[in-house]
Formats: C-alpha cells, structure tokens, sequence
C-alpha cells in the first residue's frame, strides 16, 4: 500500500487504489461481505443532513453536548468485545490488543466530554486600554479521511473533539475496515446524537475530492500515508480550506550505553509488533550504540524468533496478520529490494506458509544510505538495525529522515535523555518507552509525517476560529 511511488505511473497507480468497501478477514483470506458505495444523490442528501445539523448542534451548550459524547463513551466502555470483534475480523489486530483500542477511544471520547469547555473557554487579553478576548466557535461541517490500522481510535480522535467544539464530523473510512466504520457511526446514533452530527460515508476517491470541494465542508483532516496526505492536503489547499495531516513515519528508537538492556529489549518487542508493527509510530530504526550493539541484536532476535502466528481471536497467539493481501506484498516487495541493495536480513523475511497474510518477523542489517529501506517506511513487523559508534552519530542518524514523526532513547539518566530528545526533529519524543498515545498527550509529527495536532487541548483548537472581540472606548484615539 504505502509505498514511495517511483514517478507519474507510480503516483497515478496510488491515485487510483481504492477498489471497494469489503471486509476479508486476514487471517484466512475469506471475504465475508461487500458494502455499496453512495450514489451521487445520497452524498448530496448526507452533506445537507449533516449542514442542517451543523445549525442545531453548535447552539447547543457544552454542558448539551457533553450528555451525548459521554453517552458514547459509556456505551463504547460498556461494550468492548463487541466493538474489538470486527476490529480483529476485518483489519486482523490481536483481540486483547483490539479490546484495548475500544478502551482508549472510550477514553478519548470521555476526556472531550469532561474537558472541551474548559480548553475552548474564552481567554481574556490585557491591551493598554479598553478590553479584548479570544473567543472559540467551530468551523462548520468537517471532512475526514481515515486509515484502517487503528479502526476506532482514529475515528475517536477526530470525532469527539470536533464534536464537543461544535463542528460535526462526517468520515471516509479505509476500504478494508467497513463494520468498524459502520459500528463507530451506530454508536453516535445509539448516543442521541442528532441525525447529521456523525456520518460515515462510503466514498470513491472521485467523491472524496467532490466532498473537499463542496462548499459546505469548513476543514479536512487526514490519517494515512504520505502520498494520500498529498493528494488530499493539495485538494484542501485548492480549496483554501485548512486541513490537518497525520502521516507516516520511521521513528528511531535510540538506545545508549547506560542503557538497562534486558527492560529496553522488551520495549523494543513491543514498540516493533505491537499491532503487528503497522502503527505509525511504531519503532521502525533501531539505533543502538557499539557498546550494546550485539547483546541487543541477539535478545532482539530471539524474543522475535519465539512469536507464535495463530489466529488473532485465540488469546495463543503472539503474531497476527497484515491488514490486507496487498500490505503484505508491499512489504515482502521492500524486504526483497533492501536485500537486492546490499541489506542483510538478521531474521525472517518471507512469507509464513499457511492461509493469510502473515510475514515473518524480520530484522534487516546493513542497510547504507542508498539502500531503499534506508529511506521507507516499513508498515509491519520489519525491524531496520542500525549500529552507532556515539550518542552523536545517533542523534544524525535518527534525523537522517523525511519524517519526524516520533521517536524514542533508553539511557537510565533522564536528564541525557531530555538532551537527546530536544536534538531529535520529530512531533513527539519518549524517554525509556516507545512512542505512544494517551488522551491527554498532543499527537502529531512534522516533515513529511505532516502537520496539526491531535489529541490533549491543542487537539481541539485546530477547527475552531479563534477570534478577536476587543471592546474600545468610543472616543478613544485611533
Ligand atoms: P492510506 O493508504 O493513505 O489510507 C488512508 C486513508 O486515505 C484511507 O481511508 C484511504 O482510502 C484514503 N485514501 C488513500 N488514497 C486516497 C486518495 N488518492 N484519495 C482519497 N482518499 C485516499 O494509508 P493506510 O495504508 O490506510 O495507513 C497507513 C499509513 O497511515 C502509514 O503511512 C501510517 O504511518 C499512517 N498513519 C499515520 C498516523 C498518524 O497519526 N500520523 C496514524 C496512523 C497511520 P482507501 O482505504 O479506500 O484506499
């Protein structure tokens, strides 16, 4: 899928990927149901219901609104197994992992709900005379585009502060997760939300660019690759409407010589294959220093080695499958290429012989600077070893990148850590843990893993206009 496209045809093959609407299960290929598309006129329908809607829901209270969007969260709380099965079914997540994403954006959802007053409240200035004050009011009806790695948590993401800022949301979710789409949108509905605040569209990439045209949409916001963000922010940007973009990454997780190697190595297992390594913020570069270079590589090895591929829903197993046929090939393809360039491949590397789509976990080594692999992002469980003479060489290594996404150094004295991470160009650093997410920490990168934040207060500022009320005594100077 994701992919750097390599000229025009390339570009133009991306364009034109989106097949259809269908949920295959992962781990044996079966297809169990396709979904139709809008029509025209049915798009035109939902984009008034969801205007209409605009009118009503922005007159509302916070206070209003928050028995809505809490509602949602008890009830997405209330009800975990049934939103992680198709999770599991449609994208191939671990169900333990599943349940825990229905439980975050449970989370998120109740954060906003508690919280979007006080971080949209009106902010008094202090001119040399007279008043002012900053106050917040929503954008209107916002668009957004989301990907399959995280079905729930990405949606809740976008949803729930726009909504408790008095945007409404409809959504284009990714082709291969379309009852988690249909689920998320149920639950605002089972909610009380009012018919037009929350709705799922089932667009082709023709629609999307109609929906970013239409007049009625005030933002855009985008969850997926790089090239998607392109083509969708260059839409919006046509358009002159603002847009956020949550995009790919490769973050670097930088271990140093004081490292407590034994507690890193099991991050390291985690940040790598947690949801089978397709996290944008996954470890991607492993950038250890000479000193633990080897023990590193060696543990590393083994605990990968000793994953189990089974079927997600069996509590057994360690190792699920790729999202998709297609994500697997993609992969295979850039493990196949790095190789061809000069790579080594440390462990796996091919396909697992049985129905689905499983890959080996894979550590490559060796990989120079004009090797592909030393510039892509691997969506899956393919780790890139890198071995640094210093903290120096790994600090250039880690921004040797045109993402900055997130990133992550081990070392037991904290104060280096912060030293390190201030010199790394990312969105996001974590010290002595992989890069993660909680409701109230801002989520985002800069470089090509895009721009905006989500998540935490600023998460909710990004579509609402801020604007300036100043109150001047009528026979003040000019
Ligand atoms: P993707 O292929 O870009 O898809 C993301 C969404 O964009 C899907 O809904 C997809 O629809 C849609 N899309 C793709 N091309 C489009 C086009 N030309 N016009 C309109 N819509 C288009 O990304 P993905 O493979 O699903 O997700 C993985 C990527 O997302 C990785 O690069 C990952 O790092 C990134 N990601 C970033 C974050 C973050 O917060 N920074 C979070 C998660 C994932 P279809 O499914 O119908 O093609």
């Amino acid at each position: 899928m994701r992919r750097t496209p390599h000229g025009p045809s390339a570009a133009d093959a991306y364009a034109h990927r989106h097949m259809s609407y269908q949920s295959i299960n992962p781990f044996n290929g079966k297809l169990s149901k396709i979904f139709k598309e809008l029509t025209d006129p049915q798009l035109e329908k939902v984009l008034r219901t969801a205007a209409a809607a605009f009118e009503i829901w922005r007159r509302k209270t916070f206070a209003e609104r928050a028995v809505v969007v809490a509602k949602a969260a008890a009830l997405m709380h209330a009800r975990v197994d049934e939103f992680a099965r198709p999770v599991t079914l449609e994208m191939g997540k671990l169900f333990a992992q599943a349940q825990g994403e229905v439980v975050l954006s449970a989370d998120i959802i109740a954060y906003y709900a508690a919280n979007a007053e006080r971080f949209l409240e009106t902010q008094s200035l202090h001119p040399g005379s007279g008043e002012a004050e900053i106050q917040s009011s929503p954008f209107g009806v916002l668009f957004g585009v989301e990907p399959w790695n995280f079905p729930y948590y990405q949606l809740a993401r976008f949803a729930a502060p726009n909504l408790m800022a008095g945007n409404v949301v409809m959504v284009k979710h990714a082709g291969c997760v379309p009852q988690c789409a249909l689920a998320f949108e149920k639950l605002w509905r089972d909610a009380g939300a009012p018919a037009g605040t929350y709705t799922n569209l089932f667009i082709s990439y023709e629609q999307v660019n109609r929906v970013i045209d239409d007049p009625r949409i005030k933002g855009v916001a985008l969850t997926g690759s790089v090239e998607a963000g392109k083509i969708v922010a260059g839409r919006a940007g046509q358009n002159l409407k603002k847009s956020t973009m949550e995009l790919g990454g490769s973050d670097a997780f930088i271990v140093l010589e004081d490292a407590d190697l034994e507690k890193t190595v099991q991050w390291a297992v985690w940040g790598k294959m947690n949801n089978t390594g397709q996290c944008c913020v996954a470890a991607k570069r492993f950038i250890v220093v000479e000193a633990l270079a080897d023990p590193f590589l060696a543990r590393f090895q083994a605990a990968l080695a000793a994953l189990k591929p089974g079927d997600p829903m069996d509590p057994a197993t360690t190792l699920g499958p790729l999202s998709t046929e297609a994500a697997l090939v993609t992969l295979l393809d850039q493990v196949k290429r790095a190789v061809a360039g000069g790579a080594t491949l440390a462990l796996g590397g091919q396909r697992i012989d049985r129905p689905g789509f499983f890959i080996q976990p894979t550590i490559l080594t060796n990989i120079k600077p004009g090797n592909s692999a030393f510039r892509e992002e691997f969506f899956g469980p393919v780790a890139l070893f890198f071995r640094v003479k210093n903290e120096d060489e790994a600090v250039a290594l880690a921004n040797d990148s045109e993402f900055g996404l997130g990133g992550a150094v081990f070392t037991q004295d904290v104060a280096r850590g912060k030293r390190v991470a201030s010199r790394v160009d990312t969105g996001m650093m974590f010290i002595n843990h992989p890069t993660w997410t909680s409701p109230e920490l801002p989520f985002g990168g800069i470089k090509n893993s895009g721009y905006g934040r989500e998540l935490a207060s600023l998460g909710i500022q990004e579509f609402v206009n801020k604007k300036l009320v100043r109150v001047a005594a009528i026979d003040a100077v000019a």
